[in-house]
């Protein structure tokens, strides 16, 4: 028996819609490229979107067309998520930060169509513009101004000027697709996740859902997490739904701009990686404060050091929330719950896993056969995860296809994991990330836990490396804080304190850097290359 409700679809352009009639003043504000801050409402957006749609119509954008940005947080960047997806188009973020090789790859293999840009990434533009496809219009994210010196190069704002500020949107099928996002690549070619309207907004009713706190009247929050990446965590979506203040920092997220901008427009919540957070607690430290307004920091895409969560919560009082999440997955798959008014200890301990998963979202763990494994904390197994904003294929890539997902026709993550009887997930390692040694495995991600808890270790990273006698052994890479000094000795005496003896690392390599990948984690991938000879040559 069908129930006998209305079959409307779920729609991105109904979200702006509903900002602006329902909070209208409610803000969106910008860190811009050009300099200074640009602060507008969320009526104001919605009549912009309009404006962009009937200029992208204009240009000759088609249903399905893939229309591609290369852009940092900012409210032009909102409003291309919004007008592309409302004309039934596929907004295409390009990560910037990747090679320029991929940047040329994954434009080819999207087709797009038109590129909108920012002025930071004129060099890029010109350098790629002979491999992008054939025919690609150039948009520059600026006003005539600041029009660049690019051939045949259209301005944002002219685009936009005389176009009517009332759009009557299309009424798609929600499994229209909307957003196209490749993930870096850290194996092989890059690989499209192809979200629609009703995958976006199913995960951000329930991104709002699992992190409360972070959203609602008098909320401001600061996605450091790209636009052009993971869909900045669904925040473009979830803080208009909401009628939480959107505050974008623009290209600078360096910690000393990140504080100033925090504390300047009363940030409440920040978002973003481990790493950008680590410049945020050394700004925090300098000053002797945090942001005034600043109550929580959500931190995820890469595991999360337990000392990182022990200063955020002790010296500053800052909440923090652990997140776990990928691309493929729009990205949040779980995020941390924990209880009220506990004693600092026991924040800290319900902090360390990465969090409770999402409504929405279902995981399991399988042993090498397949097999299940029980969630009861010590079992660990290969991690899948299955739900309606999970990628059910790769867009155009049968090969990666034929890989990605079991006989059940969930999704593989690649990463080990366990998870306890009261539903938090504990990340082990990725799979391509675990050590091998003598037969028995070593988590890097507890080598580096265990690591970064020395006081002059600013970044750690552990690696397998080929040993003659145990196939692998653990190699430690190390950034120390500066001015600060420590021996190899002390550092792993230090490992070795909560740590089996044959897991602690045989050596530590003093880097000067760490190679990071395009979405600002640690680049094993680069390491292992660089350190490859350590215990063989
Ligand atoms: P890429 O950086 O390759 O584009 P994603 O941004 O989608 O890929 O990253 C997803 C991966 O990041 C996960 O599969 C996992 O290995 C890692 N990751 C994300 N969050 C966490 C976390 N909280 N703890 C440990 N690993 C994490």
């Amino acid at each position: 028996l069908n129930g006998l409700m209305m079959d409307r679809p779920l729609s991105i352009p109904a979200v702006m819609d509903y900002a602006a009639d329902v909070h209208p003043e409610r803000r969106v504000v910008s860190s811009t490229v050009e300099g200074g801050i640009h602060d507008y409402s969320y009526a104001q957006a919605r009549d912009r979107i309009a404006q962009l749609a009937h200029a992208l119509v204009a240009m000759g954008v088609k249903p399905g067309d893939r229309v591609a940005t290369l852009a940092w947080n900012g409210y032009r960047h909102l409003e291309l998520y919004y007008a592309i997806a409302g004309i039934g188009a596929v907004c295409h973020t390009i990560n910037p930060r990747l090679f320029p090789d991929q940047i040329a790859w994954i434009m080819g293999h999207a087709e797009d169509s038109v590129l909108f840009f920012d002025l930071t990434f004129v060099p890029l533009v010109t350098a790629l513009r002979d491999r992008m496809p054939p025919g690609i219009r150039l948009v520059a994210m600026t006003d005539a101004a600041h029009r660049p010196d690019v051939a045949d190069v259209v301005v944002y704002e002219d685009l936009l000027a005389g176009q009517s500020s009332r759009y009557d949107w299309p009424d798609l099928p929600e499994d229209t697709a909307s957003a196209l996002c490749y993930t870096s690549g850290t194996t092989g070619d890059p690989k499209g996740a192809l979200y629609s309207h009703r995958s976006s907004l199913l995960h951000s009713f329930s991104v709002v859902l699992g992190a409360p706190r972070s959203f609602g009247r008098g909320q401001r929050i600061l996605p450091v997490v790209p636009l052009f990446h993971v869909n900045a965590w669904g925040l473009p979506y979830s803080a208009p739904l909401s009628a939480t203040d959107l505050v974008f920092p623009g290209p600078r997220l360096d910690g000393a701009s990140l504080w100033d901008l925090m504390q300047s427009q009363g940030v409440t919540a920040g978002w973003g990686v481990p790493t950008v957070w680590a410049g945020l607690i050394d700004e925090m430290r300098k000053r002797g404060a945090k942001p005034a307004a600043l109550h929580t920091l959500l931190i995820g895409g890469s595991a999360v050091p337990p000392a990182m969560i022990r200063a955020l919560e002790s010296e500053f009082g800052v909440e923090v929330l652990h997140g776990w999440g990928m691309t493929e997955m729009s990205p949040v798959g779980t995020v941390s719950r924990p209880e009220p008014d506990q004693d600092m200890e026991t924040r800290i301990a319900a902090r360390i896993p990465a969090g409770k998963r999402l409504f929405g979202v279902d995981l399991k763990i399988v042993d090498e056969e397949g097999a299940r494994q029980p969630h009861d904390g010590a079992a660990k197994g290969e991690l899948l995860v299955r739900g309606p904003a999970v990628i059910s294929a790769y867009y155009n890539d049968a090969a990666a296809n034929a890989k990605a997902f079991d006989a059940e026709g969930w999704f593989r993550t690649g990463d080990v994991a366990r998870i306890t009887p009261q539903g938090d997930l504990l990340i082990v390692d990725r799979t391509k990330d675990l050590i091998k040694s003598g037969g028995e495995w070593i988590s890097s991600i507890d080598l580096e836990n265990a690591a970064v808890s020395h006081p002059a270790v600013a970044i750690a990273a552990a690696i397998a490396v080929p040993h003659p006698k145990w196939d692998e052994r653990p190699l430690l890479a190390v950034v120390l804080r500066a001015g600060m000094t420590v021996s190899e000795a002390e550092i792993l005496a230090h490992i070795g304190a909560t740590m089996a003896k044959w897991q602690v690392p045989d050596a530590v390599a003093f880097v000067a850097q760490i190679p990071m990948t395009a979405t600002g984690k640690i680049s094993k991938k680069d390491l292992r290359v660089q350190l490859a000879d350590h215990y063989t040559g």
